[in-house]
């Protein structure tokens, strides 16, 4: 299997995930060199090493079309800001989306677009995304007038916020398509999996001369292009002098799926000088669970919070820890995720457990922490949080309570406070009850108090024209895709 192949079949045929068969080392040296480089050449270092089938040439091509001035609005990419003497945050909302999908999703099309072409691929490559909210906007700006690409988004109609229903209907190109589904998040989902897995579809797909591909998050793909902002972060603490080369840090990510922290942890064992990994959960603390006593189980009430893409049971990308903690035993993972199928939970056992403790430490915070830690950092630091990121930002200050551990730590930033703006108001203002402000009004308030900058993405939302208006049923979906093409 090559990494083109793994990219454009995203799932194993037995369901399973692809991993790396090893993982490639980056030298002490090698990583003091990047504190020179752009975002764009730390990517190429990075990659390079994983997507083995793909010429040198091929990856720098790619990295400088997904990274460009057009698409991030800061030259770093992934900038790394001081908060406090111990505390950086790395900020990786600055694409086309403000959200960190967009870190991958803006790379993912130019590799499919490669792999297809490599692996002798004369169809379209067609994407079929699921989404709650940030993912289909990501995808949909990603994949936009690629050659030889389509993507298309299906949405619950009850369950995104207007502002991610404006950013999705609003979306140009002429590869683009966005088609609501009556019904909520898993109705869509299913919906997805279920056209994947129709003879009938994909066959009516193929004689429009389309192949269907995915856009997940367990997609290497999508994984690959993580790992290098974790270098990027490091390479910018040894510039700004906060760190000595070789000296350990930790991070501390927002989780929801587990695909950023994953990206983390495989940094981590390329040799990056990584102590600890610091999981931050919403009320939906399934992870928090699972670091403390080994089981994960969903067996448990699901909560809508106010960080929204944390609301998740099943983290898919879990399955590639327990992997490594099982040692590579496949059978052993196989038989879990039977478990999990089958009866919602396993348990990976005492001593599992506690080697996965000395690398991760697992904590939550409620909306009601959340708010508090946007208002807090605000008047501390001066600094501007999301309700994810400030998730982070409260379990780290539970980690040091509790472990003392004073090791230089990176707050891993994944969405513009913007995207969130009636939220982060009352977080700013020390209000405690729902607001139901409409967002733009939200956000004109917030840019005069804080006077952070609104980004452009953000006031010109209210004035793009609406293009996507497909609404169809949850038995509709198949039919809803061949009408679109
Ligand atoms: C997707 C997302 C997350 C969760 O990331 P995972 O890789 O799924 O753990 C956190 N915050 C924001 C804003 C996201 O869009």
């Amino acid at each position: 299997m090559t990494a083109s192949q793994a990219i454009l079949r995203g799932l194993a045929p037995d369901g399973g995930l692809y991993v790396p068969t090893i993982f490639p080392t980056v030298s002490s040296r090698q990583i003091s060199q990047m504190t020179d480089m752009s975002y764009e050449q730390r990517a190429a270092v990075i990659l390079e090493r994983y997507l083995e089938d793909y010429s040198m040439k091929e990856i720098t091509g790619a990295v400088q079309a997904a990274y460009s001035r057009e698409r991030f609005d800061d030259p770093a990419v992934a900038p790394v800001r001081k908060l406090d003497a111990s505390t950086w945050v790395m900020e990786l909302f600055h694409g086309p989306t403000l959200a960190f999908k967009d870190m991958a999703l803006q790379l993912l099309p130019h590799l499919t677009r490669l792999a297809a072409e490599k692996n002798g691929e004369t169809k379209e490559v067609s994407i079929l995304v699921a989404t709650s909210g940030d993912t289909g906007k990501a995808a949909l700006e990603g994949f936009r007038d690629v050659a030889g690409t389509s993507c298309t988004v299906f949405y619950p109609l009850e369950g995104v916020s207007d502002i991610q229903k404006l950013q999705m209907m609003t979306t140009g190109g002429n590869n683009t398509h966005v088609i609501a589904v009556r019904g909520n998040f898993d109705d869509a989902q299913t919906g997805v999996k279920e056209l994947f897995a129709s003879e009938a579809f994909v066959r009516a797909m193929a004689e429009k001369g389309k192949v269907l591909s995915s856009a997940n998050s367990i997609n290497f793909g999508r994984l690959a292009p993580q790992i290098v902002y974790y270098f990027s972060a490091y390479a910018d603490l040894i510039s700004q002098g906060a760190i000595r080369p070789g000296e350990a840090v930790n991070f501390c990510v927002p989780t929801g799926n587990f695909g950023n922290i994953l990206a983390g942890f495989y940094a981590r064992n390329m040799g990056l000088p990584v102590n600890r990994l610091i999981c931050a959960s919403n009320r939906n603390k399934v992870l928090t669970d699972f670091f403390h006593d080994g089981r994960y189980s969903v067996l448990r009430t699901f909560f809508k919070t106010i960080s929204p893409s944390m609301d998740i049971l099943v983290s898919s990308n879990l399955e590639r820890l327990i992997y490594e903690a099982a040692d590579r035993d496949g059978e052993l993972v196989r038989t879990w995720m039977r478990q999990l199928k089958e009866c919602g939970s396993y348990s990976v056992g005492e001593q599992r457990r506690d080697w996965i403790d000395s690398v991760f430490w697992g904590e939550c915070a409620d909306d009601v922490e959340t708010l508090r830690e946007i208002g807090l950092r605000f008047q501390q630091d001066h600094y501007l949080m999301d309700p994810h990121t400030a998730v982070a930002g409260h379990v780290l200050r539970q980690y040091r309570r509790r472990t003392n551990d004073t090791t230089p730590c990176v707050i891993v930033s994944t969405a513009s406070p913007y995207k969130f703006a009636a939220d982060v108001l009352r977080g700013v203002k020390g209000e405690r009850e729902v607001a139901s402000q409409d967002a733009f009004a939200a956000s004109e308030e917030l840019e005069k108090l804080t006077g952070v900058p609104m980004p452009a993405q953000v006031r010109e939302l209210r004035n793009l024209p609406v293009r996507h208006t497909a609404v169809c049923d949850r038995d509709g979906m198949g039919q809803a895709v061949l009408e679109a093409f």
